[in-house]
């Protein structure tokens, strides 16, 4: 039987769902920023500004890591060594740290558990961050312990009576246990991505992601970016009290302590697939006020905008954001591996953590040699990559400002940093062509547009994943400036698409 006449299994509802806008093609190389696809002989080149959702910074088939690569399995590196010294893992720590340190201007060291994706490692740190409330919870359980034994020595001195000291140990006992065995919540922006396992869909805003999924793991509060304050407001709503046992004037009576219901605050530092917004200082500011209140982690997750794509290896660095644990992924694997990274704060760290997190795939030598040759890649000529990065993105960026200038009706705003940029198209549900309005109310909008610049200009660019109108331009830190005016090109003719026609172009035939 023939691939031609097999059923199609592997998701085929998604295929279709991309065909209606275009966008099922399979691309057969890609090179740079450029993936081929196939029409009859020829290789048709396209310009891919989707850039593996931010994986391929270094380029597709980047060709310094795909020598190495060949070197790396020509050699029999033994990829699957679980339980064995594994120094390539430990130079990616070395090297992640220093360059962490170097950033933040912090002297202390991180911690590494390796993983295969970013949801795998924001899931790491939820699970870090849960190990160090179940810690604290057990420190707070104990000293009320100590405070009821302290009341039941009372009693059996006399000073106390027995029916009145059990009568409240009981009530602060049952009290406590329901609060131990409540789920912790966790604080994230209202817009953000953090994955879609079971545990890190929580923390992603989209219901369409999450709402289904919601009995399975702990859950989050999602606070608006543009509301100072906003974050307080939560805290206060959610906070909840242990109840402990204290003799005052020789009387048993019952005091509250802080429970410990807020696990970590969550955050990227430029939602991605919500639209390309960068954090405002405001709300960093009160995130790491309240982070510190509370003392809980500020997680950091860096696994789209980090690895250099802003112009620094941390995007977070931009904004003054300093994070307790730290997430990376996608452009760690060079766009040839499957890395992913969660660094926690030495002070933070939990030891035992190591035997609790694991994964038949994670921490390989394959994985970390690529990671490690992409962080020596990164850092060479003083960090020409991220100068690059920071440098072609402004050029991006305003040649974006430029055309949105020209068609204020179509386009809406430029916004991110470096090579981390989002383009969001003004709502067209009150448009007067009934193809726009259509468009707008199908839901996917962007797509829409993806699929013209795709069919009428080859060039590859999607909306963020929750923002459909938001399309996003995250190419590699080796996009030329021709491929900009290029891109800027395709874009004034589906503007004018937009503002000049009733759009029927944009629907596919
Ligand atoms: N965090 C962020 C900020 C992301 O952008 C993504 C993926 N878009 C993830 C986590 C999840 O990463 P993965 O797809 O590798 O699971």
């Amino acid at each position: 039987m023939t691939a031609q006449t097999t059923q199609e299994l592997a998701e085929p509802y998604l295929r279709r769902v991309l065909g209606t806008a275009g966008l099922d093609v399979e691309y057969v190389r890609g090179h740079g920023d450029t993936l081929y696809y196939r029409k009859g002989d020829e290789e048709v080149p396209v310009l891919d500004l989707v850039g593996g959702y931010g994986s391929t910074l270094l380029g597709h088939s980047n060709p310094e890591l795909v020598a190495y690569a060949r070197e790396l399995l020509a050699a029999q590196t033994p990829i699957h060594a679980q339980f064995s010294r594994h120094p390539y893992a430990n130079d990616v720590a070395a090297d992640l740290v220093r360059i962490i340190q170097r950033e933040t201007g912090s002297e202390e060291p991180f911690f590494a558990i390796f993983a295969n994706s970013g949801a795998e490692a924001i899931e790491a740190a939820m699970k870090h961050a849960e190990f160090e409330r179940h810690v604290r919870l057990e420190q707070l359980r104990a000293a009320v312990g100590v405070s009821i034994e302290a009341v039941r020595a009372a009693v059996a001195e006399g000073s106390v009576a027995a029916a009145e000291a059990e009568a409240l140990i009981a009530d602060v006992t049952a009290h406590n246990e329901a609060l131990a065995t409540s789920p912790p919540l966790f604080l994230t922006p209202v817009g953000s991505f953090h994955g879609k396992l079971a545990a890190s869909t929580q923390l992603t805003y989209n219901p369409i992601y999450r709402a289904v999924f919601s009995a399975l793991a702990a859950q989050a509060r999602f606070v608006p970016l543009d509301e100072p304050g906003a974050i307080d407001e939560i805290v206060r709503s959610e906070s909840r009290w242990l109840h402990d046992l204290a003799l005052e004037g020789g009387r048993p009576t019952v005091v509250q302590r802080p429970f410990p219901g807020f696990c970590a605050v969550v955050l990227e530092p430029i939602l991605g697939e919500g639209g390309i917004h960068e954090l405002p200082a405001a709300f960093v500011h009160d995130v790491q006020r309240v982070a510190g209140e509370l003392d809980i982690p500020v997680v950091v997750d860096e696994v789209q905008s980090g690895m250099g794509r802003t112009g620094a290896f941390l995007a977070s660095s931009h904004l003054g954001l300093r994070g307790d644990y730290y997430t990376l992924a996608k452009s760690l694997g060079g766009g040839i591996a499957k890395a992913a990274v969660l660094l926690v704060r030495a002070s933070r760290y939990l030891n035992d953590f190591e035997m609790m997190h694991s994964s038949t795939f994670a921490k390989d030598s394959y994985s970390c040699l690529i990671a490690g040759r992409v962080l020596q890649m990164l850092e060479a000529g003083d960090g020409e990559i991220y100068r690059s990065a920071g440098a072609r993105g402004a050029e991006l960026r305003q040649a974006l400002q430029e055309l949105q200038r020209e068609f204020p009706g179509v386009l809406k705003e430029v916004r991110g940093r470096g090579l981390m940029l989002g383009l969001e198209f003004c709502e067209q549900a009150h448009s007067p062509s009934p193809v726009l309005r259509q468009l707008h109310a199908s839901g996917f909008f962007g797509y829409f547009l993806s699929g013209y610049l795709l069919r009428e200009h080859h060039i590859r660019t999607f909306p963020t994943s929750s923002a459909v109108h938001t399309l996003r331009f995250e190419p590699s830190a080796f996009i030329t400036t021709a491929d900009i005016t290029r891109l800027v090109g395709a874009l004034r003719d589906l503007c004018t698409q937009i503002a000049g026609t009733d759009g029927h172009r944009l629907a596919p035939v």
